[in-house]
């Protein structure tokens, strides 16, 4: 049995009653139609089963809402979430439509910053999860979407680490420079909620790569392709553009009653063009920018004035804000003004209807429609773009689209525009009425033949296939974690043996990474683990280390270990003194050591770090993104510079280092395992430097790499306090 768990603020539908008992009405809003025919299809693979959880939109008690929550599951598979009035308001009215909506379509000076609302979206948040908990199996897939619930992917991880969960973000993602706004917490927050998916979706690259460079900013994580790596888990980032249900449109102008309405407005406006919009009331759809540019047009085109008519739909949409009843009376005042100024008896130049359109009446008017005027300030994909084109099979209608739109990335082919320009708005109303009938037909077949096959039904199907791909690889690093039942197997043969090597990365492996290198020293528990360790004659423990000789010395030399530096130039026994592995040039040092200052100076925040056989340039402390962008220039600098030199550059952990080549942790753990013939050896290390190691092994080495990363190792464990628990555990075995 598979099941589909959809998640979203609201149900497909909403309840009405009638003579006294609920009633459910189907919602006909973008996602349900996008998922609709995809479910359709899946509806008929056996043991399939697809659930939906949301808000019903009203709150019910007692018998009404038995009858009701049965009702919803027969008809809909749905399971309603009951939201408390005063907790909608301040969520949904406040924290979702008057902080996240205006913030992510870049209207700052519309946005508020309320705590209690804030405090409102978490506790919703926490209460769809509460609802999910009841409802989950361990194998279930969950698909929450958009941005009322982005915390709640990390409120399902937490609760069922093994769920298959992704999100979909059904308006744009802004910029840093607008996300940052948010204060610190709602921010970390936000982003650590949606991570807490395995796939998290957008509708255009463009929204990706600013959530990924969010993610960098705000959390530090960085990504490779879209795969953001948080030390114990990976989450995937990618672009998967919202289409429509493409034949249902396509088809539709065909709808005999469809056919009549289209008649009669047709005959209605007779000898005129008809220029169209349809957009729910909201700031972000430019409908005052719209008429400003018609009103241009008109004015500075008088020739087409009297054959011209723009039908607006204006469908109502969130009427409790104060926000948008202003916006209404602006509209009507606007259009009011155009009429008054440039209509007569005879001629209308704006036939405005503010109401919800039934889907014929939507396509015949979308069918009657010569240019389709669609101006979003900003809109996360807008599908009414996407409508109008299907629903001209004869490919003789003009598209104007605003650049702003999710849209305009897919639909190049129509007449682009700037929503902020009026002039840009007349002037494509001006070339696409005097468009020749060839031209108009070869852009809108192109968009045709995409819009067919990117259609809705595909996006979830490249989402969900997308999804279990992220999840499959999430699962394959899962597999290397060293769980109980290896862990076990382990230390049996840790007891068995008689000559244990154990070789022992430092930062990152048995403590946690600080703000400069010096400030990572062992804590007394650590050293009293070591000391454990080495105290037990069958045990010869290494620590091997990319520090310099001083510090490990300092700190680690009365643990009666044996200490590797420098990624194995230099190597102390138990009892001996420090010897050189094998003898390096260094003359190659002063000639980049000015390269690596260059880059100090470039780099506030970075520094150099020089040891006697390598280099490292550590920007831990420095702005993330300009660290990341600087080592990759440095790492092609050096790449120039050593050409002739017999070294070997390095990309750690918020350091590039430079070393003598032919030296590594590998070579150093080869020398100390020849040296005494051990019958188990254990490596554990975090970084590329210790791969070196790991590769160097032969099979039967536990090699352990921390961090939940493809690795050479043969384990992961999650971090340093797994490492110091393994560790604990065989010093009392
Ligand atoms: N629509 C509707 N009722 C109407 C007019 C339009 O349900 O009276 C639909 C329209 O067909 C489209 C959706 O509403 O699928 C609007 O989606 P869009 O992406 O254009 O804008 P959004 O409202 O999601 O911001």
């Amino acid at each position: 049995m598979s099941r589909l768990i959809i998640v979203s603020n609201r149900l497909p539908f909403t309840i009405a009653e009638k003579a006294g008992k609920p009633e459910l009405q189907e919602s006909s809003g973008g996602l349900v139609t996008a998922l609709g025919s995809y479910l359709d299809s899946r509806r008929e693979e056996p043991g399939f089963e697809c659930l939906w959880v949301g808000w019903p939109g009203a709150f019910l008690d007692g018998p009404k809402r038995t009858e009701f929550e049965e009702l919803a599951r027969i008809r809909f598979s749905a399971h309603p979430v009951w939201l408390q009035s005063e907790d909608t308001d301040q969520f949904y009215h406040g924290f979702c439509n008057r902080t996240l909506w205006p913030l992510f379509h870049y209207l700052p000076s519309l946005t508020h910053y309320d705590e209690a609302q804030w405090e409102a979206y978490k506790r919703v948040n926490a209460q769809f999860g509460a609802a999910l908990a009841d409802l989950l199996r361990p194998d279930d897939t969950v698909w929450v979407q958009d941005y009322q619930l982005f915390l709640l992917p990390k409120l399902l991880r937490e609760a069922m680490p093994g769920l298959s969960i992704g999100f979909f973000l059904h308006i744009p993602f802004p910029s840093f420079e607008l996300f940052r706004l948010l204060p610190t917490d709602w921010k970390r927050e936000l982003l650590e909620g949606m991570l807490g998916a395995d796939l998290v979706g957008f509708h255009t690259h463009d929204y990706t790569q600013y959530f990924l460079r969010s993610v960098h900013r705000t959390l530090g994580y960085e990504h490779h392709l879209g795969n953001i790596s948080m030390g114990e888990r990976i989450s995937r980032a990618d672009t998967f553009p919202l289409g429509i249900d493409f034949m249902k449109y396509s088809n539709a102008a065909a709808i005999p009653s469809v056919l009549e309405e289209q008649a009669s407005l047709a005959a209605k406006l007779a000898g005129q063009k008809i220029i169209s919009s349809v957009d729910r009331l909201d700031y972000t759809k430019g409908i005052l920018h719209r008429l400003k540019g018609y009103r241009l047009f008109l004015e500075e085109s008088p020739e087409w004035q009297g054959k011209v008519a723009f039908i607006l739909s204006v469908v109502p949409s969130r009427v409790e804000v104060d926000q948008y009843q202003r916006m209404k009376k602006e509209i009507d005042e606007a259009v009011g003004k155009i009429n008054g100024e440039f209509g007569n008896p005879q001629w209308m130049p704006v036939l405005y209807q503010y109401r919800n359109l039934t889907f014929h009446s939507l396509v015949a008017l979308y069918a009657v429609t010569d240019v389709a005027l669609i101006t979003p300030l900003r809109d996360g994909m807008n599908l009414v773009a996407k409508e109008f084109i299907a629903c001209k099979p004869d490919g003789e209608g003009v598209l104007i689209l605003s650049e702003m739109a999710g849209a305009a990335r897919e639909m190049g082919e129509a007449l682009i525009i700037n929503p902020n320009h009026d002039r840009e708005i007349a002037k494509a109303l001006s070339q696409a009425l005097t468009m020749p009938i060839e031209e108009r037909i070869q852009r809108s077949q192109a968009m045709r033949e995409r819009l067919r096959k990117q259609d809705a039904r595909h996006w979830a199907e490249t989402f969900e296939k997308s999804l279990h791909e992220a999840k499959t690889l999430v699962r394959r690093l899962e597999a290397k974690h060293l769980a109980a039942e290896p862990r076990k197997k382990m230390l049996k043969e840790y007891r068995l043996a008689s000559r244990r090597l154990l070789l022992l990365d430092y930062d990152g492996t048995l403590v946690p990474f600080a703000s400069h290198p010096k400030l990572a020293f062992p804590d007394p528990g650590l050293l009293d683990l070591l000391k454990q360790l080495s105290g037990n004659p069958r045990n010869t423990v290494f620590v091997i280390s990319g520090r310099q000789k001083k510090p490990l010395k300092e700190w680690l030399g009365g643990c009666g270990i044996g200490l590797i530096a420098e990624h194995g130039v230099w190597m102390r026994g138990k009892e001996s003194d420090w010897k050189l592995i094998k003898p390096l040039d260094t003359a190659w040092k002063a000639q980049l050591l000015s390269i690596l200052e260059g880059y100090v100076d470039r780099l506030t925040g970075s520094f150099v770090e020089e040891k006697e056989f390598s280099l490292a340039w550590h920007y831990r402390n420095s702005d993330q993104e300009l660290g990341a962008q600087r080592a990759k220039e440095l790492i092609d600098t050096l790449i120039h510079f050593t050409a002739n030199f017999d070294v070997q550059v390095l990309e750690g952990k918020k350091v590039i280092e430079v070393r003598c080549a032919g030296v590594n942790k590998g070579t150093a753990a080869i020398v100390c395992r020849e040296s005494m013939h051990p019958d188990f050896t254990m490596a554990i290390g975090d970084d590329v430097t210790d791969e070196d190691l790991f590769r160097a092994m032969p099979r039967d080495v536990h090699t352990i790499r921390v961090g939940m990363k493809s690795s050479y190792a043969g384990y992961n464990v999650r971090d340093f306090v797994e490492v110091r628990g393994l560790l604990e555990e065989l010093a009392q075995a």
